[in-house]
């Protein structure tokens, strides 16, 4: 028998339900049983052959060595492109590091700056590892919840609420996972007021998604709306969602020197650098022809509108419309007290989601992001999957009584 014991901070988090959903859905399709897996937070797209191309490339041409810790320079040079390109801000190669993965970077940039029970203000629904992150990282997630009636989003008076002189970050991720809202450029501006009252509070804004954009005006960010912030605002993407690019590893962080120089510190005793070939395809991507993203979108959307369609048209269920991201949050309180044919009441949304289980579609529930009664299921499946999925939760809710 084994004498290991978990560190402190490995017993406070727990690992990621949406990982462990997912876990859980292959196990059931592998032993046989009919899952249409709606648990995926990645594109069922491949990654571009000229992507690809350039990444087998890079490998032949000896391209297989430890790069600088904050990525390779022809990747800073992309993301330094386009950032500009998004915000207009020129931003220092000092100012730019590159991470395996969006996950990373997040995790390492609140192991540079957070300790000693320091608060993090984590808007509900949140993404399901923000607040483990904290955990792990020895500071405390403050979860402020933002209801659908208020479309999901932090308002000034929750975000004024929620700071204390404790307060290290504020934590906004737009278009949401799991509820693809975005905030518009006066919602940006009414958070900006309140954090220009409160210089120690820096925003990290987790822009993953936003790529995957669905409005016709642009996308707002933090970063365009208040510039004057830019000191304390700490910007995260990556090439993963976008590209489709999960498995390549590749996300990066832009904000003010002193916070990348500390993450670029971490980084150079952890990881010493990302992969280098999969920076060459991703500095590719990002500089390459964009149509891959724009067909993408466009599929993104029509299952967008099919699937909430389609949910909204069950009674027990409603669903608002996702701006932008790959995923539905809709709300299940219409079935919270039915009972299934199985004789179960459905008391919470986790019950649903596994009653949906047995009905053949794989969910994560609402409380693994922080606002419950909801389900998330992400439509980064195939268009045939994503309508055989509305049909299975469709019967499930029909079967309830
Ligand atoms: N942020 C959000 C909101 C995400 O949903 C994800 C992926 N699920 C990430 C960051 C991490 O992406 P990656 O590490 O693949 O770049």
């Amino acid at each position: 028998m084994s004498n290991f014991q978990p560190a402190a901070r490995v017993t406070r988090i727990k690992p990621s339900p949406s990982v462990a959903a997912a876990a859980r859905a292959k196990e059931l399709k592998a032993a046989g049983k009919d899952i249409v897996d709606m648990t995926v937070g990645e594109p069922d797209f491949d990654t571009p052959d000229s992507v690809k191309a350039v990444g087998i490339a890079a490998i032949e041409a000896g391209d297989t060595k430890y790069t600088p810790v904050n990525g390779t320079p022809a990747l800073r040079k992309a993301i330094r492109n386009r950032m500009a390109q998004r915000t207009g801000i020129t931003y220092g190669d000092d100012q730019i590091s590159v991470g395996g993965g969006a996950k990373q970077i997040i995790f390492v940039a609140l192991m540079a700056s957070v300790d000693n029970d320091a608060e993090v203000i984590i808007p509900a629904p949140y993404w399901v590892s923000y607040p483990d992150m904290v955990l792990a990282n020895e500071g405390k997630p403050v979860i402020v919840s933002c209801p659908e009636s208020d479309g999901f989003k932090l308002s000034a008076e929750a975000l004024e609420a929620a700071i204390t002189p404790k307060t290290r970050w504020l934590i906004l991720n737009a278009p949401s996972n799991p509820t693809g809202a975005a905030y518009s450029d006066s919602e940006l501006k009414a958070l900006a007021d309140v954090l220009d009252r409160h210089p120690h509070v820096w925003v990290m804004t987790d822009e993953i998604y936003d790529e995957i954009w669905f409005e016709d005006r642009p996308l707002s960010s933090i970063v365009k709306v208040a510039p004057h912030l830019a000191d304390r605002i700490f910007v995260v993407n990556g090439v993963s969602k976008s590209y489709a690019m999960t498995g390549w590893r590749i996300g990066y962080g832009v904000g003010p020197a002193p916070l990348i120089g500390a993450i670029n510190k971490l980084q150079s005793q952890m990881s010493s650098c990302p992969a280098s070939m999969s920076q060459a395809a991703a500095a590719a991507a990002m500089e390459g022809d964009q149509s891959f993203i724009t067909d993408c979108v466009k599929v993104y959307k029509q299952r967008r509108d099919f699937a909430v369609a389609s949910i909204n048209a069950i009674p027990e269920l409603s669903c608002s419309t996702p701006s932008g991201a790959f995923y539905l949050y809709p709300n299940c309180s219409g079935v919270i007290g039915k009972v299934t044919p199985e004789g179960k009441t459905i008391e919470n949304d986790l019950d649903f989601v596994l009653y949906l289980l047995d009905s053949g579609v794989a969910a994560i529930h609402g409380a693994a992001y922080g606002l419950s009664p909801h389900f998330r299921i992400s439509t980064a499946t195939s268009t045939d999957l994503v309508e055989e999925a509305c049909r299975r939760i469709a019967a499930a809710c029909a079967a309830l009584k």
